[in-house]
Order: structure tokens, then C-alpha cells, then sequence
């Protein structure tokens, strides 16, 4: 857990392949960069959680061997950019009409420079059980993310979460500020 630079302006993403990686130039720091227990988001080997952020889409360029990249789900959310060769997801841009529309996921980890803002809570933990972990290990899991300064939440954030109801209230009409 480093912590970020303030003024981190951004870097390059590179993949996980040793030869012809692929290379994604994001601009800017990363926002609401967390650690996600959800079965989707590309992790480390071994890993329990991702680390994942948003960036704006047009802060996004694929700078080499883009062809490597195909959508993992088309039908998701989250339209996950990975390699064909290593599995590493790239960039994930939200397209369809929804709260986060307009914004990429990445994969700070993944950056070759230091400094970007750190993760601050985490999110999804109970889905670990989902992708093997034991019920019994989860009060230990929500122990240690505390103590790494991660708040365990079980959705997003109460921030996201609001931010995903206000957008909803908005459309029916319900919030009209
Ligand atoms: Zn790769
Ligand atoms: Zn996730």
C-alpha cells in the first residue's frame, strides 16, 4: 500500500506479456480507486481483490498492440478491455446510459509510473466467497482491510452508492437538483 503523489498527473498501463505489450497512455489521476471483491474485475494470480479506479474515457489512448485487446463480456456493464495473451484487463469504458457513463476502469497496479491515488475502501468483499474464499475467513479478511485503511463494503462506497441513487432519482424525477 503506497501512497499516492498528489498532483500525479498520469502514465502508461502495460499488460502482463513480455513480448508485444500492450501499452494504454491514461491522462491524469485515477478517482474512487478502491479494492473489489467482485469475480469480474482482472486480479493477480492468487490475489483476493483487484485494485481498480475511474478515469475519464477520453483520458484514455491505446498506445500499442491494441489488437491484442478483446471485450471480455459484452453483455456487462463494464465493456473489461483484456489481452488475449496474459488476461490483463486494460481499460473498461461504461457506455450504456448509467451513472457511470463516460468512465473507464483501470487498473492502477498496472501503471509503470508511482504516485497515483490510493485505494480507500473496498468494495464487493462478501463476492470473495464467491471465487472460493471460505465464510469462516471472512471476519479476518474485514479485519485486515480495516487495518490497511480499506473499509470493507459489501456494494460500493455510501458515496458511489448515493451517487448511483441521485442519477436514478433524477431520471424519474423524483430529485430535481
Ligand atoms: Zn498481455
Ligand atoms: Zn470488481
Amino acid at each position: 500500500m503506497k501512497s499516492g503523489i498528489a498532483g500525479f498527473s498520469g502514465g502508461t498501463l502495460t499488460c502482463a506479456c513480455v513480448y508485444k505489450p500492450v501499452r494504454v497512455a491514461v491522462k491524469g489521476n485515477v478517482a474512487h480507486n478502491h479494492a473489489c471483491g467482485c469475480t469480474k474485475c482482472w486480479k493477480p494470480e492468487g490475489a483476493k481483490f483487484s485494485i481498480v479506479a475511474v478515469v475519464p474515457h477520453e483520458n484514455i489512448t491505446v498506445l500499442e498492440n491494441g489488437d491484442k485487446l478483446a471485450v471480455v463480456d459484452h453483455s456487462a456493464l463494464i465493456q473489461r478491455h483484456a489481452c488475449k495473451d496474459c488476461g490483463v484487463h486494460m481499460y473498461g469504458p461504461v457506455q450504456r446510459d448509467h451513472a457511470f457513463k463516460g468512465l473507464d476502469f483501470i487498473h492502477p497496479e498496472r501503471f509503470q509510473e508511482n504516485g497515483w491515488a490510493e485505494p480507500g475502501f473496498s468494495a464487493f468483499v462478501s463476492s470473495i466467497i464467491e471465487a472460493g474464499v471460505d465464510p469462516s475467513e471472512m471476519d479476518g479478511v474485514r479485519a485486515r482491510l480495516m487495518e490497511l485503511g480499506l473499509e470493507p463494503y459489501d456494494c460500493l462506497s455510501p458515496a458511489l452508492m448515493d451517487y448511483l441513487a441521485a442519477w436514478t432519482a433524477r431520471k424519474t424525477g423524483m430529485l430535481t437538483r
